[in-house]
């Protein structure tokens, strides 16, 4: 069975989609080979993902990539790195403009599937609250980023989103850029350049 193939045939979110304001139709966005090593846990495409594509090809992708120290092309070898998000498909706007979250069903239907077919991954990236609670089970954010040394031992980094929303956290939270994203870096690279 090729669970990608099945994925990107997947439209269970259908009606849900079409009752938003953008009224858009499924279109899973997936990014992962069994080869992988880095597991990057996001949270659901935005708009402009959506249309290439592509996962994170927006301002958090670059602010993600900078966090990271990983160049596009690095980035972008899903042989070395799975992009899974919570859910893989854009879900639309709320009445502020801002995206709705991951509809629960995707992860539920696909995700411990992916999981599976992912036994070479060394280091996970938990990119925001969605993942944060799906991968640990803990809901306070910055509670579970600032307790990185500890989830680093188990091969995993709580991260915040990287969204432009999220500034204010960072500015708030400086120790995430100091301390942090150093040992992040040196962990990604070392898996990946391991042999
Ligand atoms: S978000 Fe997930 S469950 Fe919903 S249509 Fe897309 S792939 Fe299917």
């Amino acid at each position: 069975m090729d669970l990608a193939k099945d994925i990107r045939a997947c439209r269970l979110c259908a009606a849900r989609f079409a009752a938003t304001a953008t009224a858009h139709e499924p279109r899973p966005v997936v990014w992962f080979a069994p080869t992988a090593r880095l597991l990057i846990a996001g949270q659901a495409p935005g708009a402009r993902v959506q249309a290439s594509g592509r996962p994170f090809t927006d301002a958090s992708g670059d602010r993600l990539r900078d966090w990271t120290g990983l160049l596009a092309p690095e980035f972008y070898d899903r042989t070395r790195v799975a992009i899974v998000p919570m859910a893989f498909c854009f879900p639309g706007y709320n009445a502020r403009g801002a995206d709705l979250p991951p509809p629960p069903l995707c992860a539920a239907t696909w995700r411990a599937r992916v999981m599976d077919v992912l036994p070479q991954v060394r280091l996970r990236l938990l990119v925001g609250g969605h993942a944060i609670r799906w991968h640990l089970g803990l809901r306070d954010v910055t509670a579970a980023v600032a307790d990185w040394r500890r989830h680093s031992e188990n091969g995993i980094f709580p991260l915040p989103h990287p969204s432009w929303r999220n500034t204010g956290w960072l500015t708030r939270n400086p120790w995430f850029a100091a301390d942090l994203l150093p040992v992040l870096r040196a962990r990604v690279r070392a898996v990946l350049e391991a042999p």
